[in-house]
């Protein structure tokens, strides 16, 4: 597979993420995604609003750029302690 596709935005500003690509990356249909910005690059990323380890939603931080809620982070850090 490419690294890279050519398409055609359409009239109101919508391009398509190949089937295969969605699939690779865990992307189902209504997640939400995150397009960022920088120079003259677009970048597209599932957004995660919950904890990868247990689902929760709240009392998140970034790791590594994943999700963890705090309980979860804690019990990693306590684990790697022992
Ligand atoms: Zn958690």
């Amino acid at each position: 597979m490419r690294s890279f596709i050519v398409r055609h935005i359409d009239s109101l500003g919508r391009i398509v993420l190949p089937k295969e690509w969605r699939d690779i990356n865990n992307i189902d249909e209504k997640d939400s995604l995150e397009i960022h910005i920088k120079g003259n690059s677009v970048t597209i990323k599932k957004h995660e609003d919950s904890c990868v380890f247990c689902g929760n939603h709240t009392n998140l931080q970034l790791v590594n750029e994943k999700q963890v809620c705090k309980k979860c982070l804690e019990e990693l850090t306590n684990s790697y302690k022992k």
